[in-house]
């Protein structure tokens, strides 16, 4: 079965009782047990629901994985399956993580004794030397947030198996349409459903996908024990969204390609990111890797902080805003948002400029959005004379 028709059929089977084509909200905290006849699945919304079951076949198919776990965001996702360390354990990661991400092990766990440590892409042949320490987890986003450089999960896979430690790969900005881990060799996919797979800036949810089976259990029963169950209703979204996922990431791929390329010829860009250009650092191994390049821009303009700000406030469609992955076109600002809390020196040191804007093309048409920015970068002109 391909993409599309997994993300439309599988999970989707019409609900039993009634014949109702699209499944029911099963708005229920708890399930009436019938003694002596046979449990029926569910006892309590906290430790599953008929919803959640759906969605987790139709996420697993989506990544070729075995199960999938669904949680009440993508942070909570990733609180489970750390939940799972004790005192003492060690995780390593790569430098690009989501801010969010970066918190809750240097502000949550570290408290708790689990060590975290970050290893700079320029430092990258060092790896083997960090995974023979033997970290618990080694955690890597791919395309990286905000420059969108892509690793080579089947190397980095292979090395940390070596060495036996378990992988977990935010697959958040690339989504299950465009990139796979598990088949490049992760024990675990993560994904933010807030982003792409809810893709309509409505909902916060979160999944992971894995083949082990003992991963599998250990996530279930965090998720349990923790509390960080999404609700229902907010899976059926999710659920919903998911359907279209395929059409509306071929648009947000277009409209993301029209407009990497557009800027790449303005003469106020000093440089373009975008893992489908010709030109991006690491563009042969997404070519490698990615069936497609996604719908996220990064773009520098040689331009101080407080212009860079005023810069952005002239676009009409690309509302400026945090999040990504919604089928409206945002804009951000790392350096006075998602990554203001990084010292000034060690945001520039990660090639984090003053001028670097993020946009998260969205899927309205290609015309208008090149129009908003065309317009936007005439009335920032202006404005400055
Ligand atoms: N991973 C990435 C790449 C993200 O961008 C985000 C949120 O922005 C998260 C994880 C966390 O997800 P959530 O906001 O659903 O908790």
């Amino acid at each position: 079965m391909k993409f599309s028709t997994k993300a439309i059929h599988v999970g989707n089977e019409p609900d039993e009782a009634t014949g109702a084509v699209i499944s029911p909200i099963y708005l229920t905290s708890t399930f009436a047990q019938e003694y002596p006849s046979e449990h029926k699945g569910y006892d309590y919304t906290r430790a599953g629901n008929p919803n959640f079951t759906r969605a987790e076949q139709q996420m697993a198919a989506l990544e070729n994985a075995k199960h999938s776990v669904l949680f009440s965001s993508g942070i909570g996702a990733l609180t489970a399956f750390l939940s799972t360390l004790k005192q003492g354990d060690k995780v390593l990661a790569m430098d690009g993580l989501y801010g969010g991400t970066f918190r809750l092990f240097n502000r949550i766990f570290k408290k708790f004794g689990v060590e975290f440590e970050i290893l700079n892409q320029r430092d990258l042949h060092t790896i083997d030397d960090k995974l023979k320490e033997k970290p618990k987890l080694f955690l890597f986003e791919t395309p990286t947030n905000p420059l969108l450089e892509v690793f080579d999960i089947r190397e980095l896979t292979e090395k940390a198996r070596k060495f036996g430690v378990t992988t977990i790969v935010d697959n958040t900005f690339a989504t299950p349409y465009f990139q796979n881990p598990l088949d490049c060799g992760a024990d675990i996919v993560w994904h933010s459903c807030t982003k792409y797979l809810g893709g309509h800036s409505d909902v916060i949810g979160g999944v992971m996908m894995t083949n082990s089976s003992d991963i599998y259990e250990e996530l279930i029963f965090a998720r349990m024990s923790i509390g960080v169950n999404p609700s229902p209703f907010d899976v059926w979204m999710i659920m919903r969204s998911v359907k279209t996922l395929a059409l509306r990431m071929e648009r947000h791929q277009s409209n993301a390609t029209a407009i990497a390329r557009f800027f790449e010829g303005h003469p106020s860009v000093k440089k373009v990111y975008y893992p489908g250009l010709e030109s991006h650092k690491t563009h042969d191994i997404a070519r490698k890797q990615m069936s497609g390049f996604s719908g996220i821009v990064s773009v520098e303009f040689n331009l101080s902080i407080e212009d860079t700000k005023t810069l952005i406030s002239k676009f009409k469609f690309f509302q400026l805003a945090e999040s990504l992955g919604g089928v409206e076109s945002l804009v951000n600002h790392p350096a006075s948002m998602t990554h203001a809390s990084i010292p000034e020196d060690e945001r520039k040191k990660m090639g984090l400029s003053d001028g670097l804007v993020r946009f998260s093309v969205g899927v309205e048409s290609e015309e208008d959005l090149l129009e908003d920015l065309k317009v936007g970068l005439e009335r920032f002109q202006t404005s400055a004379v």
